[in-house]
């Protein structure tokens, strides 16, 4: 008798969770570290903040939900691969996957804002993946939408928008997940913000309150409609009328064809390693917004960027990036030419276009990144650039002086 309570027992908790109720189980992924340091900022670096802001999200939910179980990728300083993180998630059968980084733009000092992507299903194949990424959709855009709302509560006016983007992080889960950029490392007020406990624990709390919000719509199966209706704000938390269209001479008078050439804001990422396979897929979180070439920019995108830059300061930091070699048009991610190096980033100097990869304002990390390219691209040299104009490395090192 007693054997077979014993069983009974055991089998009770396997019932439970073949039937769905078990406890959410909740994976949070601070972006980068150990040899991955992410992006780079004046005095940070982005696997910093993102593992402290993750930590402060966790204490949040321990204290306001503590049904829920959390799962953190890494808990220190520690490097684990793109694939490590999924499988942690896709291992724990979880429930929702959020992963938390800050971003970077190479040449814009005075970019700012937040963005959030979730899983674009463009481009996916595999069967298995391509069927839970469908299912889970709604539920993936729904948080994205929550996540840049909370944000805009909290009085991040500058909200990039919601971005559908195939990351790796994203396409690769089995379960609704969005990954959200916090704020720009490369601008300077912004990583002053995400330096301080207050800053970080406002975004925790933004994050938080996206999270409840998606646990309270989703339990009350109202997820479907309150995505309709969030995508029917128009663009209220998508960046695009988030802030007051305002007139510049300027900017009006600048023809269409020098807009198109902007550069395109990059992140600071490590070389890839050789057990993570550089795939399309592959593009580090940050540099989401790196737009293939074919792609016309929309005309949103290039009002929501000209708003961004007028309200901004102007910290005026040189940016050092390795030059890799120039061309006379862009190429695919998964261009042979790139050798798997990446994510690069374009800019046009007269007829070609300059191939960039990485951007810190640190340059003894320039000349490292520079040392560790060159054994793929023997001919790379450093660049430096004061918002998107050109300077000498030696311009640039006065400066910093
Ligand atoms: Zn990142």
């Amino acid at each position: 008798m007693k054997k077979r309570i014993l069983l009974l027992f055991m089998l009770i908790p396997m019932f439970i969770n073949a039937h769905g109720l078990r406890p959410l189980v909740w994976v949070l992924d601070a972006g980068h570290g150990g040899k991955d340091m992410g992006c780079e900022g004046i005095k940070s670096q982005e696997k910093d903040i993102n593992l402290e802001i993750t930590k402060e999200v966790v204490k949040l939910l321990k204290k306001n939900k503590p049904g829920i179980r959390l799962i953190l990728t890494r808990e220190k300083d520690e490097f684990l691969s793109l694939e490590e993180r999924c499988n942690i998630a896709n291992q724990a059968n979880a429930d929702l996957f959020v992963s938390i980084h800050v971003n970077y733009a190479i040449g814009k000092p005075l970019l700012k804002g937040t963005e959030t992507y979730y899983s674009s299903l463009q481009g996916m194949t595999d069967a298995v993946l391509l069927s839970a990424h469908t299912k889970n959709a709604d539920k993936s855009e729904l948080l994205a939408w929550l996540m840049q709302k909370s944000y805009n509560d909290a009085g991040r006016e500058t909200s990039r928008g919601v971005k559908p983007e195939r990351l790796y992080v994203l396409t690769h889960t089995m379960m609704p997940a969005v990954l959200t950029e916090v704020g720009f490392m490369s601008n300077l007020e912004e990583e002053v913000y995400m330096n301080t406990k207050k800053g970080r624990r406002e975004i925790a709390q933004c994050i938080y309150n996206a999270l409840i919000a998606y646990y309270t719509t989703t339990q009350a199966k109202t997820h479907k409609k309150t995505l309709k209706n969030l995508r029917n704000t128009n663009g209220t938390y998508s960046g695009i009328k988030t802030e007051k269209p305002k007139v510049d001479p300027e900017v009006i008078e600048e023809p269409q064809e020098e807009k198109k050439q902007e550069v395109i804001p990059a992140p600071v990422e490590p070389t890839p390693t050789p057990e993570q396979p550089v795939t399309e897929e592959q593009k580090t979180p940050d540099m989401a917004e790196q737009t293939p070439p074919s792609e016309p920019q929309s005309p949103e995108k290039e009002e929501k960027e000209i708003t961004v830059e007028e309200q901004a300061p102007s910290p005026s930091l040189p940016v050092f990036s390795i030059q890799l070699f120039a061309t006379s048009k862009e190429l695919k991610a998964t261009d042979a030419q790139l050798q798997g190096l990446g994510p690069v980033t374009y800019v046009k100097a007269d007829n070609m276009f300059k191939c960039l990869y990485g951007g810190t304002t640190d340059y003894q990390q320039a000349k490292k990144t520079l040392t560790e390219v060159r054994e793929k691209f023997p001919d790379a040299f450093i660049v430096a650039y004061l918002g998107d104009k050109n300077i000498t490395t030696a311009e640039a090192l006065e400066m910093q002086r």
